[in-house]
């Protein structure tokens, strides 16, 4: 596997640093997320994994599988229903990769890189990141989660639904056509409650005009001059608010691309500029697309079980069991 995995890390190196300082979530580079998978799953209840860490592949029961994932990718203080939520987007995730594998690592069904196919930790590892007294009753909360909801999935149409799932947004998610190539008809932009009550919902990077040019002039033909301000248009909005396009010089950027190449939180952006620099004021953190980690908890403390969660979220699916 190492000979595999080695040229697939430095392909994405790029993508991997800026989430290393400071863009942990896993979804985050919208621009890399296509629909590569097969549907037509072979579902199964146990999963082969490839471990970037110790570089091997293991086959493991699905359910133990996604205590690792629900660990790694949702706060363990979440509220339990949100936690249900997420083993159950989690495990119709998994599910719907069951199929057709995956390009980049034929031998493993996913692995456990989170930049690529989903974050997967330990017990070790996860009872590292958290503190003391929290070690035990967060893993065994976790494993709760997994546990109740055992087998559970979402279909749509008698597929498997692709429940993709992301931090936080602006207060509406995104329709998957407006931030990917392909559209799905339970990945529509929908409202997304509470999230402005997240403390980190909104977050600001500033870029001085050398800066700013730095980033963009490998992208347009016609180099930005640092002395005089960018030409920077009204930006068009997709239907769950993020920027779709906006031309900068003489190129239209799409709003995820932008938020690439600026290591932006998320595509919800407004941009102001002053005299010597230009500001990004950037609403919630992912791609938008499907549940919102922080709608899911926000939900939960609002009384709302597991399934109506994931039934908001994922427009029209049906639940089966493995
Ligand atoms: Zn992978």
């Amino acid at each position: 596997m190492k000979k595999l995995c080695m040229p697939v890390f430095y392909i994405f190196l790029p993508l991997i640093i800026p989430m290393m300082v400071g863009l942990t979530f896993p979804r985050a580079t919208g621009s890399r997320i296509s629909f590569p998978f097969s549907n037509k799953a072979e579902i199964s209840d146990t999963i082969t994994t490839l471990n970037i860490k110790t570089k091997t592949t293991e086959k493991i029961p699905l359910e133990t599988y996604l205590v690792g994932v629900l660990a790694a990718e949702m706060p363990a203080s979440y509220e339990e229903e949100a936690l249900k939520a997420q083993s159950v987007a989690a495990r119709s995730y998994i599910i719907s990769k069951m199929g057709g594998g995956n390009p980049d690592h034929p031998d493993a069904q996913v692995c456990t890189d989170p930049n690529h196919c989903k974050g997967w930790l330990s017990e070790e590892d996860a009872k590292s990141k958290w503190k003391k007294g929290d070690k035990n009753k967060y893993w065994k909360k976790l494993t709760n989660a997994v546990k109740s909801t055992k087998g559970e999935y979402m279909t749509y149409n008698a597929e498997v639904v692709e429940a993709f799932f992301f931090a936080s947004s602006g207060g509406k998610t995104e329709n998957s056509e407006d931030v990917w190539s392909s559209s799905r008809p339970y990945l529509r932009s929908v409202e997304s409650y509470g999230e402005a009550l997240s403390e980190n919902n909104v977050s600001t990077v500033t870029f001085t005009r050398s800066q700013f040019a730095e980033k963009l002039n490998p992208h347009l033909s016609q180099p930005l001059d640092p002395s005089k301000s960018p030409s920077i248009s009204e930006p068009q909005r997709t239907e769950g608010g993020s920027v779709r396009s906006i031309n900068i010089s003489d190129k239209t950027f799409k709003g995820t691309e932008l938020r690439s190449i600026l290591g932006l939180k998320s595509a919800n952006f407004t941009i102001t500029q002053s005299s010597d620099s230009i500001t990004f004021t950037v609403k919630g953190y992912g791609h938008g697309v499907g549940m919102s980690q922080t709608g899911a908890n926000y939900m939960a403390k609002e009384g709302h079980t597991y399934k109506e969660i994931l039934s908001h979220y994922y427009t029209d699916i049906e639940f089966s069991k493995l």
